[in-house]
């Protein structure tokens, strides 16, 4: 790795000193899953359990039309997130996006990918396509 290490080199280095356990690519995907499935658990319970926030979903206007551009749309489609997470719930949040990105490290590790070309290449995908990506 270059001497300028990213954060994110930094990372993936310290995952690889700490991640004894769950070494077996199985373990790795599955960690990574299960810190998704808590990660969208604590977001749910955010509003159902603490209530700090509200989700209010609605069918969102996808249509690009004479009247509406695609700068236009993005003003009128929501997250339909309501309000704001108390400190508790998103510590709670937080760590689980810690968790993923853990998980994906150590995915990463294993097939020798550099998170860093990762995150570039996706840039670089989606500046092609703009907006247009639709993302
Ligand atoms: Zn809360």
């Amino acid at each position: 790795m270059p001497d300028n290490n990213s954060e994110l080199q930094d990372f993936q280095v310290f995952i690889s000193t700490v991640l004894i356990r769950n070494k077996s690519i199985l373990d790795q995907t599955t960690k990574l899953q299960d810190a998704c499935t808590h990660l969208c658990r604590n977001i749910s319970k955010a509003s159902t359990t603490c209530g700090c926030i509200t989700i209010n979903a609605s069918k969102q206007p996808y249509f690009i039309n004479d009247e509406v551009s695609l700068g236009e749309l993005r003003t009128l489609l929501s997250s339909h997130v309501n309000g704001k997470l108390c400190p508790s719930c998103e510590e709670l949040i937080s760590k689980e996006m810690g968790r993923v990105l853990f998980y994906l490290g150590a995915i990463a590790n294993t097939f020798n990918i550099p998170l860093d070309k990762v995150l570039e290449d996706e840039k670089y995908r989606t500046s092609l396509l703009g907006e247009y990506s639709l993302r």
